[in-house]
């Protein structure tokens, strides 16, 4: 059994990546970040959802609130952000930035609970996860060394996420209680991209508000 962290967004890839790498026989914990998202309030329903339907133990659970109005350093001179703040201050909301910041809080996040991998929903290769993230930490410290990266779902698509859902023993309602639509709303928009890819596989989101 390897200790994982799980970077846990509350969507449909957190909820079957997650059931994977428990069903491999791991133990998985998870990080939910608050970074001000506008579907955040939803998001944190999902992971709840998702927590416990996968019936992870509440030491496991893990949420960092990141107050973007404030100052990210506030948020990275925690004993567990062994890293140069500088990197990420001022270019925060930068899409880039904001996903290196979430790797470099997810990786330092690791570090202090001592697991072995961390994880997360992307279905590029473990290659390309591999060489951006870990080219990433090590131009900002050396301390990521000993942590790997894995995703569980690597070259997968939606479907074929959908797919793997149901032969792991999870169900269509158990996909749309999920969140994916980032829109301004109390419930997902139905428009959006993530949106209309999910109505096509019938996995329609069911939080609401
Ligand atoms: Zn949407």
């Amino acid at each position: 059994m390897t200790k994982i962290l799980f970077m846990n967004s509350g969507g449909m890839d957190s909820l079957v990546g997650m059931k994977k790498l428990i069903m491999d026989g791991h133990e998985v914990h998870y990080l939910y970040l608050d970074y001000g998202q506008i579907s955040n309030q939803r998001a944190r329903i999902a992971v709840e959802i998702i927590a416990n339907k996968l019936n992870i133990p509440p030491q496991n659970r893990n949420i960092i609130k990141i107050d973007f109005s404030e100052s990210v350093i506030d948020t990275l001179e925690h004993d567990y952000l062994p890293v140069n703040p500088f990197i990420v201050v001022g270019s925060g909301r930068a899409t880039a930035y904001l996903q290196h910041l979430m790797r470099v809080i997810g990786g330092s996040f690791a570090y202090k609970i001592n697991a072995q991998i961390l994880a997360g929903g992307f279905r590029v290769s473990n290659n390309i996860v591999d060489t951006v993230v870990t080219s990433f930490y090590n131009k900002i410290t050396g301390i990521y060394e000993n942590i790997q990266f894995y995703s569980p779902l690597q070259g997968l698509n939606r479907e074929g996420v959908k797919n793997l859902a149901l032969e792991l023993g999870l169900t269509v309602q158990d996909l749309r209680e999920t969140v994916s639509c980032m829109a301004l709303a109390d419930r997902a928009c139905g428009t959006c991209l993530k949106c209309r890819e999910r109505a096509e596989l019938g996995i329609e989101e069911t939080i609401i508000l």
